[in-house]
């Protein structure tokens, strides 16, 4: 393939880092660099505390955990999203109330969710898709009145906020990704933001394996032992090592996508003032992190025509997220509701090549093979 859909971007100091843990002399878990990302997320963004975990997926089942999800109870989540935003709860027993996105943009519906509360209703799982940031003040609002925990799944939405605050920073829990697919990558990796403090010490305690551990090396207890439940949830410190690398190189690796991003959009807007596709819409709310460029077809036969000419062209494009509600698991568990926004993304979405590496010529060719393809 001539232009990949992505590829990880290495800063340069990710080998030596994780060569300076390995001489640490500790490599598991809360070493150095752990520490260091810590600090780093905390300093940045002025969350209360963070914990790196080893994927996002986790982050969100630390999450499920601590809203204390038990079987009987209800989330709300939109149906166009990742597994993993719901799944985490599905594994606690939870039933999910799938709300459709909307018409501008694949984040749910919040006109649609107050509907859908009802007294087993325990949280509401917003998705910043595309690092695009929901309306999360009027979600907030609708959690406050129903007594609801807010998760947000800001997989995507590192570095974007909301009215001028960091995602990550808006619900009593949020969880970030380090995928490789992601903005900022340590291969598998993710953290958990704890924004509610009641949360914060049984938090450190689900993430090592249900033990009082943390505790006991900050010196609090003389010993520790099992006092709850938990998994192990914490990376190695060789992953953190990778991550604190590229976090050093964020505004970088951020400047460089957004100028991707844009020169996308623009290229783009005449075929979208002549209605042959859609562009992404930034709500005014909304800053835009440029995780991803996708474009919306009209049906889903001119997508499988468009994914199949930019692959004639040697250029690898995508589409992702299968309405969660019409899966084969989730199926026959849905209550039947049409959510038409979610079907239309999962038919016509398409994601653009978007890595670090790809260059302006790149962009160029990308763009004159779509407007090859809609001549
Ligand atoms: C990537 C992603 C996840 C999962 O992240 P992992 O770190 O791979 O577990 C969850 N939710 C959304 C919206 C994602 O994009």
């Amino acid at each position: 393939m001539k232009i990949p859909f992505n590829k990880p971007y290495m800063t340069g100091k990710e080998l030596e880092y994780i060569k300076e843990s390995v001489a640490s002399g500790k490599i598991s878990g809360d070493g150095i660099f752990t520490s260091k990302c810590h600090k780093f997320f905390e300093t940045r963004y002025g969350y209360s505390k963070t914990l790196l975990t080893t994927s996002c997926t986790d982050a969100l089942e630390m999450a499920a955990i601590l809203c204390e999800i038990k079987p009987g109870d209800e989330v709300i989540a939109p149906s166009y999203t990742f597994v993993s935003t719901v799944n985490a709860f599905v594994l606690r027993g939870a039933k999910v109330i799938f709300a459709d996105s909307e018409e501008l943009t694949p984040n749910l519906d919040i006109s649609t969710i107050e509907e859908l509360i009802t007294s087993r209703t325990k949280a509401i799982i917003p998705v910043h898709y595309a690092g695009i940031a929901c309306d999360m003040d009027k979600i907030s609002d609708l959690a406050v009145r129903h007594g609801l925990f807010v998760v947000e799944d800001a997989a995507q939405a590192i570095d974007s906020c909301y009215k001028g605050k960091p995602l990550g920073s808006l619900g009593n829990l949020a969880a970030f990704s380090f995928h490789e697919t992601k903005n900022i990558i340590s291969g598998e990796g993710g953290m958990l933001v704890v924004n509610d403090a009641h949360f914060a010490a049984r938090a450190e305690i689900i993430r090592e394996k249900g033990t009082n551990r943390s505790a006991f090396f900050r010196g609090e207890v003389d010993k520790y032992g099992w006092v709850d439940i938990g998994s192990s949830f914490l990376p190695s410190d060789i992953v953190a090592a990778f991550l604190y690398a590229q976090l050093e190189h964020i505004d970088q690796i951020q400047s460089k996508r957004r100028w991707l991003w844009t020169r996308y959009f623009e290229e783009l807007q005449p075929l979208a003032d002549k209605g042959r596709l859609y562009l992404p819409v930034i709500p005014e709310y909304a800053t835009n992190n440029a995780h991803m460029f996708y474009i919306i077809c009209n049906n889903l036969e001119e997508r499988t025509g468009l994914i199949a000419y930019l692959k004639s062209k040697r250029i690898l494009s995508v589409f992702h997220y299968l309405s969660l509600h019409k899966s084969p698991y989730y199926n026959d568990k849905h209550d039947g509701r049409k959510l038409e926004n979610a079907d239309r993304y999962s038919d016509c979405l398409v994601r653009l090549p978007l890595y670090f590496d790809l260059s302006d010529a790149d962009v160029c060719f990308i763009v004159k093979s779509i407007f090859e393809y809609y001549q």
